[in-house]
């Protein structure tokens, strides 16, 4: 079996020549070489700009020098996300642009523009055709279908509905338009557990469905739910579980082949960079963060988006957590799924190797 190379750098040093900004710029070099950018070839840096109201998102200095390195390559950044299903602090071009500047995205932190990439409402996209098992067309936000290519810059951290969350994620869930979200999301099921339940109501402001109505506890209309999870995502008491880990299973498929139609022409010119640090038990989407389930690790870089992921997830398996111990599946354990199932379908599809060799270049 073939095997990909991934670059690793820890977080420490002693010296400026060293630090980390300079290493990740040495990650960057590492990991591109063979690749050449066009004059004037657009490359996006997919990104998630944080939510509102929470800090485990990448820290744009930490970013800079991922830009600075595209340009020395030849290429023009610029910094992209979708609009989120949810109707949170992203979810619409104005909003997102917005968040993005308030949290930090800005220059001269960062010296690109920030794009939406799938237009004001999150309807301009590109249908692209893939060979999956699930779909035949996946929905691309415009801007990363017309990028020249695409470095994926993913915050490592859990996912209820993925276990993990890293480029796979970044790249399926976030290139897709709003109308390929919903491809996605589509055979999920929530349940209120009503022992749990409070009766906040913050499900119901963020469901983007308006399924679901508070009285003394949540109440779900699964005739208009759309099974997006985020429901799941920003419940406080953990109230709401996903029905059928299968569908588990599915998602991170589905996830896997829209990332593959992310990249279909642009494997050639594509970089996946995983930050392993503030591994918090679920996403940067609700507006605020848990305790991380290790300690900070490092950053791993590489040209194959599998084995960047598969490489993360074994780094923190192998790190002693708050809870469990060294060696156990933490994300399998906190979340009730198997997350490798989206790695394992991205290398059915072609994408990459699970299997790898670890370079540390720290
Ligand atoms: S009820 Fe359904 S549509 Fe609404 S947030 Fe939950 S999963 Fe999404
Ligand atoms: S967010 Fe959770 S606790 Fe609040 S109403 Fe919804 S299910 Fe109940």
């Amino acid at each position: 079996m073939t095997s990909s190379k991934v670059y690793f750098s820890d977080l420490s040093s002693g010296s400026k020549e060293n630090n980390l900004i300079n290493r990740i710029g040495r990650l960057f070099k590492k990991a591109c070489e063979g690749i050449e950018y066009d004059k004037d070839d657009l490359v996006a840096l997919k990104l998630h700009f944080g939510e509102k109201g929470i800090d485990t998102f990448l820290r744009p200095v930490q970013v800079e020098p991922i830009i600075k390195a595209v340009r020395d390559a030849g290429g023009k950044p610029f910094l992209a996300d979708s609009n989120t299903l949810y109707t949170g602090s992203r979810s619409n071009a104005v909003d997102h642009q917005k968040t993005a500047q308030e949290n930090g995205w800005v220059r001269p932190v960062v010296s690109a523009p920030v794009i939406i990439a799938d237009g004001l409402h999150g309807n301009e996209f590109y249908a692209v055709e893939i060979d999956g098992e699930h779909f035949d067309e996946v929905k691309i936000g415009a801007a990363f279908f017309q990028a020249d290519g695409i470095i994926g810059v993913s915050h490592f951290k859990g996912h209820g509905m993925t276990g993990f969350g890293g480029t796979l994620k970044n790249l399926g869930m976030g290139c897709a338009s709003r109308a390929g979200k919903l491809m996605m999301h589509y055979n999920v099921e929530p349940e209120v557990d009503i022992e749990e339940c409070i009766g906040c109501g913050k499900c119901a402001i963020w469901c983007p469905a308006e399924a679901i109505e508070v009285e003394q506890y949540a109440e779900i209309d699964l005739e208009k739910c759309i099974g997006c999870g985020e429901c799941r995502i920003v419940c406080p008491e953990g109230a709401i579980e996903v029905k059928d880990s299968s569908s588990n299973q599915e998602i991170q498929e589905k996830i896997a082949e829209f990332a593959h139609g992310s990249l279909i022409d642009k494997y050639e010119r594509s970089i996946f960079f995983n930050f392993v640090v503030d591994v918090t038990p679920e996403c940067d989407c609700p507006p605020w963060r848990k305790y991380p389930m290790v300690p900070d690790i490092g950053i791993v870089a590489s040209k194959d988006p599998i084995a960047v992921d598969q490489a993360a997830y074994d780094l923190v398996k192998d790190e002693k957590g708050r809870e469990y111990g060294a060696g156990i599946d933490k994300f399998g354990k906190e979340h009730d799924v198997d997350p490798t199932a989206q790695l394992k379908h991205g290398e059915k599809l072609g994408m990459g190797y699970r299997k790898y060799e670890l370079i540390d270049i720290s």
